[in-house]
């Protein structure tokens, strides 16, 4: 590694902007994943494994990225409580979709996840077990046996803490290939040239220098953006980072107005409590004591799809059947449940609720609301991990160098609406997808071009820029503005009108972020200048999501439109691909076409239909 402070290799004078030098450390690696979650840390590993020189920079150390927070499960076929198929497991994804996932890449998650799972148990991870020892699998809302016909059992678990051991048996096996570990670096954007990503550049958080990381191929993997919303199950860190580069870089993301609100987060907290809850057997009542699902979804119940179910909530609050002093909320029974499972399945929701609602679960229900969840929309890429672009005709053009993978993309495996269960799955998929990408398009000992001449000045004029920034609003009054108006406008149920008026109030706070001020000048483990940088990621995205959810005339899967209140296949079976242009505060609209073709003859295109529960 240079020493601190050496310039760059091609024997440039020392970045400077506005009179300030920036120095930069130079590392040269074959590929640079940006973000150890579950998706980084597979992708990392597995480029590791295959020889090639890998690095991994992440803003938080490995084991505390969002993935460990997931408690449900992750979905694979292996059909040991019962008959299943990953033709199955296809079907219900492309169903949960709503028909825009894209057909080629829901086959290779579906049909690759049992080996998926099997890795990660020969990698250690403590699974759940059934009693003549296999991996014990729990149902899980949306997913069926033969084509929607019976409910499977298909969510492998950790007790309710299987991101928790996920992430650490990843980040253990990582540890034991060659990946070299960049921890508490913030990456601030990519280096593009022609079009092409050559790498990324971080600031090191604890003593402030700036780093240059050139790469073959760089990856990024920095999780979603539900902190853009003012109640949010997700980590403080799920900014969208990832995302806000790709923004800049000129390039479009995609299926933004998708946004998952998960049905039980705690009411108040925004914790959340597992679907595998109502997997074990829980249930929702309205005011009336009534099980209301049975009216919404006859056949599923509690176990339709999350969308469904938020919806249904919403409804039962909004016509006056809420529990509570304001009617404004849901209760969710465990209390039924035998003691001993609650304790052996779900033993951290047990104590979430009693931690955030100071309700024992074995004895009252648990009040819980819609909660902002997960984001289908992202960095568009194929079933390599690979970005692509809109170049011409072709909506396929792959971004040389770039890859994406984990919730920051959007592949399209969960279109526009995610089943419980399946994005940790898609993290292992694509990670591993990605590694194999790598191995196959880097020759070893393959050599770096020089870097651009002007390589990282993007960075370092951003960087400045918000350090110095002295406007009259701080950070933290433009983010909660921008978190309100997104939990106000860009909800469970949307029409025009509210649409309209929240693309108004996001633009707004889009434009008044000129007006950022930030107090502390420092580059050391300077908190105010890394959440001005993290929110910069975050309006660019909610604006995305604002302006494509009111583009959106149409109702499917989570974006749902009083106004408009069927699926419209013909016109809207499309992606949206949104560009935002910063300079001046313009969101531009196109499409790319949904796949609407499988990736071998083992499966056929399943055709749309009504998707009821
Ligand atoms: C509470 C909760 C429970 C969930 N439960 C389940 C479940 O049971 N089953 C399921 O399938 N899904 C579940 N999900 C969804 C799933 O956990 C996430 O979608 C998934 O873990 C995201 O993983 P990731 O690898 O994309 O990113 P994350 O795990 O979010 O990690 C992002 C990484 O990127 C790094 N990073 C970000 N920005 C930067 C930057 N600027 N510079 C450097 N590094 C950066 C971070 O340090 C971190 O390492 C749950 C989600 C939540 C919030």
């Amino acid at each position: 590694m240079a020493k601190n402070g050496e310039t760059g290799g091609n024997g440039m004078a020392v970045p400077s902007v506005n009179g300030r030098e920036y120095p930069f450390i130079d590392h040269t690696f074959d590929v640079v994943v940006v973000g150890a979650g579950g998706s980084g840390l597979r992708a990392a590993l597995g480029a590791a494994e295959a020889g090639l020189k890998t690095a991994c920079v992440t803003k938080v150390f490995p084991t505390r990225s969002h993935t460990v927070a997931a408690q449900g499960g992750i979905a694979a076929s292996l059909g040991n409580m019962g008959a299943d198929d990953w033709r199955w497991h296809m079907y219900d994804t492309v169903k949960g979709s709503d028909w825009l996932g894209d057909q080629d890449a829901i086959e290779y998650l579906c049909r690759h996840a049992p080996a998926a799972v099997y890795e990660l148990e020969h990698y250690g991870l403590p699974f759940s077990r059934t009693e003549d020892g296999k991996i014990y699998q729990r149902p899980f809302g949306g997913m069926t046996t033969h084509f929607g016909e019976g409910i499977a059992q298909r969510t492998c678990a950790a007790a309710d803490r299987t991101g928790h051991a996920m992430l650490h048996t990843l980040y253990g096996q990582s540890l034991r290939h060659a990946t070299e570990f960049f921890i508490e670096y913030f990456a601030i954007d990519l280096i593009m040239e022609d079009g092409a990503c050559r790498g990324v550049v971080a600031l090191c958080l604890d003593d402030g220098t700036l780093h240059r990381f050139r790469a073959h191929k760089t990856i990024l993997a920095t999780g979603g953006y539900g902190r853009a919303y003012f109640s949010c199950t997700s980590a403080h860190t799920c900014t969208g980072d990832g995302g806000g580069m790709v923004l800049r870089a000129g390039l479009p993301l995609q299926d933004m107005e998708f946004v998952q609100f998960h049905p039980t987060g705690i009411y108040g907290a925004g914790c959340l409590i597992t679907e595998g809850s109502r997997g074990e057997g829980g249930y929702l009542v309205n005011s009336e004591g009534e099980r209301f699902m049975e009216r919404y979804a006859p056949h599923a119940k509690d176990l339709a799809s999350r969308d469904v179910v938020s919806r249904a909530m919403t409804i039962e609050i909004r016509e006056g059947r809420g529990v509570g002093k304001s009617n404004d909320h849901i209760f969710l029974h465990l209390d039924h449940l035998d003691p001993k499972v609650l304790a052996e399945r779900l033993p951290g929701i047990s104590e979430s609720a009693r931690v955030f609602a100071g309700v024992d679960v074995t004895k009252e229900p648990i009040p819980v609301l819609p909660t902002v969840h997960y984001n289908m929309g992202g960095i568009p890429t194929n079933y390599h991990g690979e970005v692509l672009t809109k170049d011409g005709d072709n909506p396929d053009a792959v971004v040389p160098g770039l890859m994406a993978i984990g919730e920051a993309a959007c592949v399209s495996v969960h279109g526009a609406n995610r089943l419980g269960s399946n994005s940790l799955i898609d993290l292992v998929v694509f990670g591993r997808a990605a590694g194999l990408r790598c191995a196959e398009t880097i020759t070893h000992g393959e050599k770096h071009p020089d870097l651009p001449k002007d390589a990282g000045q993007n960075s370092i004029e951003r960087l400045d820029h918000f350090r110095y920034a002295d406007g009259g609003t701080p950070t933290a009054e433009l983010r909660l503005n921008m978190q309100k108006v997104m939990q106000t406008n860009c909800a469970v149920f949307r029409t025009g009108d509210i649409l309209a008026e929240g693309k108004d109030l996001i633009h707004q706070v889009w434009k008044a972020s000129a007006d950022v001020k930030v107090t502390d000048r420092s580059l050391i483990w300077n908190t105010d200048l890394v959440e001005t940088l993290e929110f910069d990621n975050l309006i660019t995205q909610a604006v995305v999501t604002m302006d494509g959810a009111a583009n959106r005339t149409e109702s499917r899967g989570a974006h749902a439109r009083e106004d408009y209140p069927d699926r419209d296949d013909k016109i809207w079976m499309k992606h949206t691909l949104a560009w935002a242009d910063q300079a001046n505060h313009q969101v531009t609209i196109d499409y790319r076409p949904v796949h609407s073709y499988t990736m071998s003859n083992d499966i056929q295109y399943i055709e749309p239909k009504a998707r009821v529960y």
